[in-house]
């Protein structure tokens, strides 16, 4: 792993324009390629873990388009693909050497393949170690802060000299230029933070994602201006803490002040953001939220534990009580608000009075959902070397307990819809048929309803017929906007 200098405006600009001469000379290639056999060059790109990943994916995706790539989903048509890795969770790190294993095969009979691994595992020295030592038919290795240098990678791993690895340890600062291509323009990833301060001590991202840089207001009020002008009608504001947004700006701005600057972008409808870290919401920007009429009543507000003793030890800094008092406080300025949270099982040293805090605090908050993780040790980190270790088994026994407690109260929630109109911006078709929309409400629950597809993109009242575990059904009403 390599340390890099800080960046200034000038060398920023040198590394994006060394970058576009890559993807000239790239496409040249791929152009090439193209006369001489028809197809296109095909590159799959597999995502894991949360939306700054999925965001970093869509600049891949971006970049390898203005090379000449086609995009495929299957990795037998691929001529390159890309792991962009996760490393907050075991799972999705088996899953990866899972799937690299799977490519050695077909690597072997088509050797012109290039499979480049990237992301948050990749800034782990020992995994780098042995993806070197182990997955010698890894082409490309690079890490989150090298996303800049992508097509300077590509082109050198495509010269054909032998695996290509680039790892930054240090952050920089923050670039802007990089354009992406998202998955759906009616609702845009914009990354208005990156890096995290908080080293809650399960966690692995302040570590490979790095301190906190906010972008600009302006910069990131540009952004929404020209998504908008494209027919982007909601944003996801996204950074590791957006609460903590701004803090070490030039000028002062807090993330309640970028919330009111981007309400005021025209063709924006809708605002959303994650993630919420408890410790920092202001109750400024609570009336924030209720007041800016296109801020959307849904917080996603992580609480991770309901006992104060494991918080304390996840270096949280909030009680159960102060968490408590947050949801009050929104609630009292928003009615309609939707709360879901992410919760740990069996953090080191977690006992049975602890998990019985966690229970009593789900059914007293009355999550809208809630997504629950088993605690696994992450290398690096400080709960890695804890004591008292909690053992799987009881693991698995209490996060069946949870999601019993926890069942009733999100199906009541739903239930309360029943009868009710809710407005929602129509995506897409459902997963299930042509005839069915889908859209979300402004406190992020799913809605399907007969619908032409012309309702698509737009903002429309629906009537709740049948509320069910995970969505509502209901019946058209009429168009809003
Ligand atoms: S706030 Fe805590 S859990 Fe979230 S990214 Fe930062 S260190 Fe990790």
């Amino acid at each position: 792993m390599s340390k890099r200098e800080a960046l200034n405006i000038e060398s920023m600009e040198t590394i994006l324009n060394s970058n576009d001469e890559c993807i000239r000379s790239i496409k040249d290639k791929t152009d090439q390629h193209f006369t001489e056999t028809g197809h296109r060059k095909k590159v799959c790109i597999v995502t894991y873990g949360c939306q700054m990943n999925e965001h970093d994916s869509e600049k891949l995706n971006a970049m390898l388009v203005d090379m000449g790539y086609e995009v495929t989903k299957k990795f037998e048509d691929s001529d390159l693909i890309i792991f962009n890795t996760c490393c907050v969770r075991e799972n999705a790190e088996l899953k990866v050497y899972g799937n690299l294993g799977h490519i050695k095969k077909l690597k072997e009979s088509k050797p012109d393949l290039i499979l480049a691994v990237c992301g948050c595992m990749m800034q782990q020295p020992q995994i780098v170690e042995e993806i070197k030592k182990k997955y010698k038919y890894v082409d490309l290795v690079f890490g989150t802060h090298n996303l800049i240098n992508f097509p300077t990678l590509l082109e050198e791993t495509l010269a054909g000299h032998g695996q290509v690895v680039e790892v930054w340890e240090s952050e920089g600062d923050v670039v802007e230029g990089l354009k992406s291509i998202r998955k759906k323009e009616l609702k845009a990833y914009v990354n208005i933070m990156y890096g995290c301060d908080n080293f809650c001590t399960y966690c692995i991202v302040p570590y490979n994602r790095g301190r906190e840089r906010s972008r600009k207001v302006e910069d990131i009020v540009g952004e929404v201006r020209i998504l908008a002008e494209n027919g982007t009608r909601e944003v996801m504001l996204l950074g590791q803490n957006v609460n903590s947004y701004g803090k070490a700006l030039e000028a002062p701005a807090d993330f309640a002040d970028l919330l009111i600057a981007i309400n005021e972008i025209e063709g924006i409808e809708r605002i959303r953001f994650m993630t919420s870290h408890p410790k920092d919401i202001s109750q400024k920007l609570l009336e924030t939220m209720a007041k800016a009429d296109k801020v959307c009543e849904y917080l996603h507000l992580p609480v991770q534990a309901g006992s104060n003793s494991v918080l304390k030890r996840m270096n949280r800094r909030y009680t159960r009580e102060q968490y408590m008092d947050i949801v009050d406080r929104a609630r009292a300025l928003m009615p309609d608000l939707g709360i879901t949270t992410d919760i740990i099982m069996g953090f080191p040293g977690e006992t049975d009075a602890d998990f019985a805090d966690t229970v009593d605090l789900v059914k007293r908050v009355g999550f809208d959902s809630a997504f629950t993780y088993l605690y696994s040790i992450r290398t690096g980190t400080p709960a890695a070397k804890f004591e008292d270790q909690v053992a799987d088994e009881v693991k698995h026994e209490r996060i069946t307990e949870l999601l019993k407690v926890l069942t009733p109260i999100v199906e009541a929630r739903m239930r309360s819809f029943e009868g009710k109109n809710v407005e929602i911006l129509v995506e897409d078709f459902s997963k299930k048929s042509k005839e069915i929309l889908m859209g979300r409400t402004r406190n992020n629950l799913t809605v399907t309803f007969e619908g032409p597809p012309e309702l698509i993109g737009k903002l429309v009242d629906v009537k709740i017929t049948n509320p069910r575990q995970f969505s509502l059904h209901g019946a058209f009403v009429a168009v809003k906007k």
